[in-house]
């Protein structure tokens, strides 16, 4: 097998292609590869795509030719200083792709194709063997740098992965094996957006039928909450945002209604709830202000669920007699408090037999030398998710 999608050779250094292990042995590695990835050189820099020096995959890690990469809001938010980065960053963990080499002992065969995992269990932590994964107190991999760039530069890897490139290099728990034959736009969407918003709506709202919800923030992540609530069973779903244009989008998705975030909000979301509020209100924007709307849209005894990463110094401010008196819940919902290795295959055999449509998701397809203007159109609120095509 050729890797006809990667450089054929280096500019400096002599490496080359190596072959792929044939019929996915444990063949050891060989040499690293040259691919081209999208960078961020520092805050607010441009970026570029440049061609990145990849190890070869060493005991227990693989490598996978990317075939799609979404565009979050949390590489945008890496970009732009919102997120602490240390740069230079390959940007992208929101991907599917297919295993093209394997390290000496893995368990995966060349060919398999897996949607990649930013959170990986360690499987031993006291979160892990108390059933909580997604709080994994192993976080050391996304801090260590991993490959180069051309000019020798030590590079990092957005959240572990740095999936916005033509390959990656992983530890063999980053990745998930999936189905062959899902459209690569819509598998790539499992790792993050979606994981992230129908586990925050199953796993840590646990919405249930007949229930009334509320989503401040239209993006990837805030159309998959409104899906999966649907899904769910809830009866009164109600779509937030600041942009009219998300509207239609938003009632694709599956909203009941669609609102604006301005100052009629609060008597609106009343008007549609018997004077109540919602029970669950999912905060998928990462703002204090937002926090603060979302609180405010749920009924007493109801539940704030937060989706949406924030900066560090945004601080949430809640009266302590509200606190009490409301009876609310406030609690944030990391990674969809999912187990991606066991929910990951139940979406995309949910997307393989189409119970589960993630075409609403997609705005739109794009090359990798075209992925800057997904993060200008992120930033500008356009669109759900854009998507960054390989073959
Ligand atoms: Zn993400
Ligand atoms: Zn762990």
């Amino acid at each position: 097998m050729t890797h006809p999608e990667l450089s054929p050779a280096a500019p400096s250094g002599g490496t080359e292609l190596s072959p792929a292990a044939p019929g996915g042995g444990t063949e050891p590695a060989s040499a690293p590869v040259i691919v081209r990835a999208l960078v961020a050189r520092g805050s607010g820099a441009e970026l570029r795509v440049e061609r990145v020096r990849l190890p070869a995959p060493g005991p227990g890690e693989v490598r996978v030719t990317i075939r799609a990469a979404g565009v979050c809001h949390s590489d945008l938010s890496m970009v732009n200083g919102t997120l602490a980065a240390r740069f230079p960053l390959v940007l992208g963990h929101e991907a599917t792709g297919v295993v093209a080499e394997v390290g000496p002992g893995s368990r995966l065969t060349v060919g398999t194709p897996v949607v990649l995992n930013w959170a990986p269990a360690c499987r031993a932590c006291w979160w892990c063997r108390r059933g909580e994964p997604w709080l994994c107190a192993d976080t050391t991999a996304p801090t260590v740098p991993r490959g180069e760039t051309d000019d020798g530069v030590p590079l990092h890897l957005t959240l572990g992965l740095g999936a916005l490139a033509e390959a990656v290099v992983v530890p063999e728990r980053a990745v998930i094996p999936i189905p062959a034959g899902l459209p690569p736009e819509q598998a790539a969407l499992l790792g993050c957006a979606v994981l992230t918003g129908v586990g925050a709506v199953r796993n840590t709202a646990r919405v249930t039928p007949g229930e009334s919800v509320a989503v401040v923030g239209l993006g990837g992540v805030g159309l998959a909450v409104l899906s999966a609530a649907r899904r769910a069973g809830a009866t009164t779903i109600l779509a937030i945002d600041v942009a009219e244009a998300k509207r239609d989008l938003a009632l694709a998705a599956g909203a009941t209604d669609f609102l604006l975030s301005d100052d009629r909000l609060s008597k609106e979301v009343r008007a549609r709830t018997e004077s109540r509020g919602v029970d669950h209100a999912f905060e998928c924007v990462g703002r204090a202000a937002t926090i603060r709307a979302a609180w405010r849209l749920t009924r007493r005894g109801g539940a704030v669920t937060v989706v949406g990463m924030g900066a560090k110094d945004d601080m949430v401010s809640l009266g302590a007699l509200d606190i009490f008196h409301s009876a609310r819940t406030l609690r944030s919902s990391v990674y969809g408090s999912s187990d991606p290795d066991r929910e990951v295959p139940v979406l995309a055999a949910e997307l393989a037999d189409s119970a589960l449509d993630l075409g609403v998701l997609v705005s739109g397809t794009m090359s990798l030398d075209e992925a800057p203007t997904a993060f200008e159109r992120l930033a500008r609120g356009e669109g759900a998710r854009w998507v960054v095509t390989l073959d």
